[in-house]
């Protein structure tokens, strides 16, 4: 088959790869229909993430057919259409039974690997590196769903594939920082990053009854579309983000804060290199400003840090505002299982329709090598895009 598969920094390529096979009676294997790019992808195409190897096949947002199913799976049957979420679930951990699906004790097969980084093992994901798990992605022709019996979302006809595509990842991701930072009528919340997560996570937090939401970006298409949400915006490049914040609050700050970045914006390249040599002992750069630090000290006293965005490694925060103005710091990676069905429901009752982040369609696979770098660039006012293998 065909897949999308990483050889190093920038290096993305389209190339045949085995097709996968079911190793577990649990697995399903997918035939994907739509798969897309995320921000988080970018991480690995700019070498932050350590542990890819060469020819690992990318890509965790996907969505397709059931072609093949492992005899334990009675949940689902040849033919089902389903959305494959990025995070490996197996239903029957301590963890998965709390809810707290992206902490499955389980589903990731080199969890002490990623133990021995973060004291914890963490479920297995797709397509992202061999410390969680080294699963192949859904940026190919098929890929294989391990423990598919629960890792997975029956979809209806009644939508389509660009409908319902971003419930494997993004919109979650986004609703879970917006509900994380249990908003109550009228309140503030500034958004860090007006990437496809921020977006999403802006109209969430009008949807859970913010009154205002404050978007910082430099993006011009993406400022955009954060206004067309009813965000008001901030160019960060113009270097008034603080100011700016406490005049548009009245001096008060926003009631909770959302970094929807990521560790790029304050020099992971340099946290990776570190990476292979000591953490600690790696050097900070603040050469740009960074996002969560910005967010931690815009945020009113006593408010909430809420962070979707992905940190791999050791990062400096501004820990004496963060302890003296009594924050709440809430994140991780997305308990998709919570979420994904109220979400579809959403979907279904109209109250948003998650395709509207769509900016590049294509039909093939080997477009995305060039597509990773658009998107990856901010080109052609590129802020998501789709694939359809
Ligand atoms: P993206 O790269 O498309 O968007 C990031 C945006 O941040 C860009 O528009 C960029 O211009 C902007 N930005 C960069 N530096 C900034 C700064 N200092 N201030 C304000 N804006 C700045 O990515 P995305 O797909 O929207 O994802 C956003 C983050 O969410 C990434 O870190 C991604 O890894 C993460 N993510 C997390 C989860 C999760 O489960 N927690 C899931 C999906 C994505
Ligand atoms: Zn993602
Ligand atoms: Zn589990």
């Amino acid at each position: 088959m065909k897949a999308l598969t990483w050889h190093g920094k920038g290096d993305i390529r389209c190339e045949s790869v085995p097709d996968p096979k079911i190793e577990d009676g649990r697995d399903a294997i997918i035939k994907v229909t739509a798969c897309a790019i995320c921000g988080s992808d970018l991480h690995l195409m700019g070498g932050f993430v350590p542990t890819m190897e060469s020819g690992d096949v990318l890509g965790h947002e996907c969505m397709g057919e059931v072609v093949e199913v492992g005899r334990e799976n009675s949940k689902l049957k040849v033919g089902d259409r389903i959305v494959v979420p990025f995070t490996i679930c197996c239903g029957e951990c301590r963890q998965c039974k709390w809810g707290n699906w992206s902490l499955c004790e389980r589903s990731n097969r080199n969890g002490k690997l990623q133990a021995e980084q973060f004291g914890y093992p963490g479920a297995g994901l797709f397509g992202y590196s061999h410390v969680t798990g080294g699963y192949a992605g859904g940026q190919a022709e098929y890929i294989r769903v391990p423990y598919a019996d629960v890792t997975h979302l029956k979809v209806p006809e009644s939508l389509t594939d660009e409908q319902v595509l971003f419930l494997s990842d993004i919109f979650p991701t986004a609703w879970m920082a917006a509900e994380n930072c249990e908003i109550k009528p009228g309140d503030t919340i500034a958004v860090w990053g007006c990437g496809p997560v921020g977006q999403l996570a802006i109209r969430s937090c009008f949807l859970l009854g913010a009154k205002r939401v404050i978007a910082i970006d430099t993006v011009p298409e993406r400022l955009a579309l954060a206004r067309e949400a009813g965000a008001e915006t901030i160019d960060y490049a113009e270097g008034k983000v603080q100011e700016t914040i406490i005049e548009l609050t009245k001096g008060l700050g926003p009631d909770a804060v959302i970094e929807a970045v990521g560790m790029e914006s304050h020099g992971a390249d340099t946290m990776a290199q570190s990476l292979t040599s000591n953490i600690m002992s790696h050097t900070i750069s603040m050469e740009r400003p960074f996002a969560l630090n910005q967010a931690i000290l815009a945020c009113r006293p006593g408010g909430i840090v809420s962070v979707p965005g992905v940190y791999v490694s050791f990062s400096p925060v501004a820990m004496g505002a963060f302890m003296n103005k009594a924050l709440t710091m809430k994140t991780g990676q997305t308990h998709m299982l919570r979420y994904m069905e109220p979400l579809l429901r959403r979907i279904e009752k109209g109250e948003i329709d998650p395709s509207f982040v769509i900016t590049h369609r294509a039909t093939s696979l080997e477009d995305g090598p060039d597509l990773y770098s658009t998107f990856r660039d901010k080109k052609d006012g590129c802020v998501k895009v789709v694939m359809r293998p």
